[in-house]
C-alpha cells in the first residue's frame, strides 16, 4: 500500500507509481516541513557539509532557494555523501530534497551516458524469483549475492539467506545507490517492487547484509510514504546482539581498528553507536582519528567520476587524506562494511600497509571462527 503525505509540505513534484499487481497509478510525494527550515537557527544541513563552504547566512539563503525550487549552487557542487541528511537535526530531508531537484532541474551529478548505463544495469531480468515462505528471520543480502560467503558461522545460525541466487539478485536490488545519479524517480518506481518480492517470504524480521538497504525500508520509504511491511534489523545491531549470546566464547582481539563509514550509514545514524559497542566487546581499540563518526570522509566511488570539474583529483586527494588519517592514528586494520567502499579503497588501504577486512568476519575471528 502506497499512501499520501496528508499533513506534511510537500515541495517535490509527484512521482507516478504503478502497482504491478493492480496496475493502479499513485503518487508518491517528498514529506518535507518547510516550516522546520524557517525556524532552524543552525541549518546545519549546510553549513556541517565537508564539501561545500558555508556560513549560516549562505546555507539559509541556498535551503530557501532548493525548497522554492530555484537554482542553487548546492544542486552543482553537492558530492552525494548523503551525510546532510544525517546533520539536520529536525529530521527533514535535506538531501532527499537536493536530489529531487537536482532530478526535476537536470542537473545529474554524474555524466548522462554514466547515469544511463547505471540505470539499466539495475533491471530486474530472467523472470520472477522463486519465493519460498521462510516465516522465521531471514537475511536480505540485497544486490551482494556474490558475498552470501560472508554470511557464515554462529553468528548467522538460524538466519535464512534470501536474494541468493546471482541470477535473481536485481528483484532484491534497493536501487537506493540512484541517488547519487539524481535519479529518485528510477527509485520510486522499483523499491515498491521490490519490498513486495521481500514481503513475499513472509519474515518475521529481516536483517539487512548493507547499510544501503537498511536506509531504504527505514529511512527513504518513510520520508516518500512507501508502507513496509517487514521489521528491518540493521546488520551490527544483530552482529553486537549475536555476539552477547556468544559472550563467553570471545576472544579480545587486541588491533587497533579504524572504521571507513559508508554514506548510506548515514540514513541510520541511530545505528552508528553499534559499531564501538561492537569494537568494546569484542576487545579492538577504535583508533583516536579526525575523519570519524559526523566527520568520515566518503571513499569516493562515485565522486571520482562526477561532473564537476577536477572531480578525479579531488577524489583522489580525499583517499589519501582518509588513509593517512587512519595510518597517523595507528590503525593496523580497516573495518569494512560496505561492498563498494571496499571495491574503491580497500586495495589502498592495504597497500597503505593496514589490512582491510569485512566487520562480520572481524566479529567472527572474536569467537575464534575463520574470517571468509
Ligand atoms: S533541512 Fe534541517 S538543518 Fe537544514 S535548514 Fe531545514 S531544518 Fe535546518
Ligand atoms: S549530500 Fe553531502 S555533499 Fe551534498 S549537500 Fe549533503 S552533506 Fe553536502
Amino acid at each position: 500500500m502506497v499512501f499520501f503525505a496528508a499533513n506534511h509540505l510537500t515541495f517535490t513534484r509527484n512521482y507516478p507509481l504503478i502497482n504491478r499487481q493492480t496496475g493502479g497509478c499513485m503518487m508518491l510525494t517528498l514529506r518535507f516541513d518547510e516550516n522546520k527550515c524557517l525556524a532552524c537557527e543552525t541549518r546545519d544541513c549546510l553549513t556541517k557539509c565537508q564539501y561545500l563552504d558555508m556560513d549560516v547566512e549562505e546555507a539559509a539563503l541556498e535551503i530557501q532557494n532548493i525548497i522554492q525550487g530555484k537554482d542553487s549552487r548546492v544542486l552543482h557542487e553537492c558530492r552525494t555523501c548523503y551525510a546532510c541528511e544525517e546533520y539536520c537535526p529536525m529530521g527533514n530531508h535535506p538531501f532527499y530534497l537536493i536530489v529531487s531537484r537536482q532530478e526535476e532541474r537536470n542537473i545529474p551529478p554524474l555524466p548522462e551516458p554514466i547515469i544511463q548505463q547505471g540505470v539499466q544495469l539495475g533491471i530486474p531480468f530472467r523472470g520472477e524469483p522463486e519465493i519460498s515462505e521462510i516465516n522465521g528471520p531471514v537475511l536480505n543480502m540485497g544486490v551482494f549475492s556474490q558475498l552470501s560467503h560472508l554470511a557464515q558461522g554462529k553468528l548467522f545460525d538460524g538466519l535464512t539467506l534470501i536474494s541468493t541466487d546471482k541470477r535473481k539478485m536485481h528483484h532484491y536490488f534497493c536501487n537506493l545507490m540512484y541517488l547519487h545519479f539524481a535519479r529518485i524517480s528510477v527509485i520510486n518506481e522499483r523499491v515498491p517492487d521490490i519490498i513486495q518480492t521481500i514481503a513475499a517470504h513472509r519474515p518475521t524480521e529481516v536483517v539487512h547484509f548493507h547499510d544501503e538497504c537498511y536506509g531504504t525500508y527505514n529511512s527513504y520509504a518513510q520520508a516518500f510514504g512507501i508502507d513496509v511491511p517487514f521489521k528491518s534489523i540493521h546488520l551490527f545491531e544483530h552482529l553486537y546482539n549475536r555476539l552477547v549470546e556468544l559472550k563467553e566464547e570471545i576472544r579480545p582481539l587486541g588491533y587497533k581498528v579504524a572504521y571507513q563509514r559508508p554514506c548510506s550509514s548515514r540514513l541510520s545514524p541511530d545505528k552508528h553507536l553499534f559499531v564501538n559497542k561492537i569494537f568494546d566487546l569484542i576487545g579492538v581499540e577504535h583508533v583516536d582519528r579526525e575523519y570519524v563518526d559526523e566527520n568520515a570522509l566518503c571513499c569516493g566511488s562515485t565522486i571520482l567520476s562526477q561532473r564537476q570539474k577536477g572531480s578525479r583529483k579531488f577524489c583522489l586527494d580525499l583517499q589519501n587524506k582518509n588513509i593517512t588519517d587512519m595510518k597517523k592514528a595507528g590503525a593496523q586494520l580497516c573495518i569494512f562494511n560496505c561492498p563498494a567502499c571496499m571495491q574503491t579503497i580497500g586495495k589502498q588501504v592495504a597497500e597503505s600497509g593496514i589490512m582491510p577486512i569485512w566487520m562480520s568476519d572481524l566479529c567472527r575471528m572474536a569467537i575464534g571462527e575463520k574470517p571468509a
